[in-house]
C-alpha cells in the first residue's frame, strides 16, 4: 500500500532527527518546510492535521487559492518561487517568509508593499551557488551589497540565504556545496559591521527530498521538502 501523508511526514521527521543527531545538532534547529506546489488544498490540510504547520509554494495564483481554501488553519506560508515585479504586492500581503529574493528591486517593492499591521516580512536571499546560467539567484559577487541593502529595508527582516545547488550524487560533494553556502553567509556577516551583530540572520534554507541529510550535516536550518512528504508530483 502507498504510505499516506502522515506516514511520509513521520519518516521525514525521523530523517531530520537522525541527520541532526549524527552531526551533533538538535532536531529543533531544523525547521521542516513542506513544499506543496501542485498539491491540492486537501493534501495540505492532511499534512496540517498530521502536525505540519509551514508550507512552501512556488506559484502565486495557485498559492492564493489554497490560502483561501485553508484560511481557517494557522498555517505559516513561505513563498519559494520566482518573483515578477507585478506580483510583489500580493506576496507582501499574504506570506510570512520569502526565500527567493535575488535582487534589490524586488526587495524594495516587498518592503514598500508590506502592510504596516503585519510584522516585517522574513527574507532569505537566493544565491546561485553553482553559477548556473539558467538558474535564479544572486551571484557571490552581488551578495555582500544585496545583503547590506536588504537589511536596511524597514518592512523586511533579513534572515539568511536560500540555495538550490546543482544535483550531486555523492554525499561528500553534497555536503561540500552546502558548507560553501554556510561559509558564504558567515563570511559576509563577519565582513560587515552592521550585519555581524544581527543574530537573526542565521537561516540556511537548503536541502530538498534528495539531499536533506547532507544539508543538515552542513548546517541547514530550514529544509524544503516536497515529494518525500506528498509523493511524486503530477
Ligand atoms: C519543488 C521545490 C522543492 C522541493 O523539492 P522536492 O525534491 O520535491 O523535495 C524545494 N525547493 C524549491 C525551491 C522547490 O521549487
Amino acid at each position: 500500500m502507498m504510505p499516506n501523508i502522515a506516514q511520509r511526514l513521520l519518516n521525514v521527521q525521523k530523517k531530520i532527527a537522525v541527520s541532526a543527531s549524527n552531526s551533533g545538532r538538535s532536531a529543533d534547529e531544523v525547521q521542516l518546510l513542506a513544499v506543496s506546489k501542485t498539491q491540492p488544498a486537501s493534501k495540505l490540510a492532511e499534512a496540517f492535521h498530521a502536525g505540519q504547520t509551514a508550507f512552501g509554494e512556488n506559484y502565486l495564483q495557485e498559492a492564493r487559492e489554497k490560502q483561501e481554501a485553508l484560511k481557517d488553519l494557522p498555517i505559516q506560508w513561505h513563498f519559494i518561487g520566482p518573483i515578477q515585479s507585478n506580483k510583489t504586492r500580493e506576496i507582501a500581503e499574504h506570506f510570512d517568509w520569502v526565500h527567493s529574493v535575488d535582487r534589490l528591486k524586488i526587495a524594495s517593492r516587498l518592503s514598500q508593499q508590506r502592510p504596516a499591521h503585519l510584522p516585517p516580512l522574513n527574507i532569505c536571499l537566493q544565491i546561485n551557488i553553482d553559477n548556473e546560467p539558467t538558474k535564479a539567484g544572486a551571484t557571490l559577487e552581488e551578495l555582500p551589497h544585496l545583503m547590506d541593502a536588504v537589511h536596511a529595508l524597514p518592512q523586511l527582516n533579513l534572515r539568511g540565504l536560500m540555495a538550490i545547488p546543482a544535483k550531486r550524487d555523492n554525499f561528500r560533494e553534497q555536503i561540500s556545496v552546502f558548507e560553501e553556502i554556510r561559509n558564504t553567509l558567515n563570511r559576509i556577516k563577519l565582513s560587515n559591521p552592521t550585519l555581524r551583530t544581527q543574530a537573526q540572520i542565521n537561516t540556511l534554507s537548503m536541502g530538498m527530498s534528495d539531499d536533506m541529510e547532507a544539508a543538515i550535516a552542513a548546517g541547514a536550518t530550514i529544509v524544503r521538502v516536497g515529494s518525500a512528504i506528498f509523493g511524486p508530483r503530477q
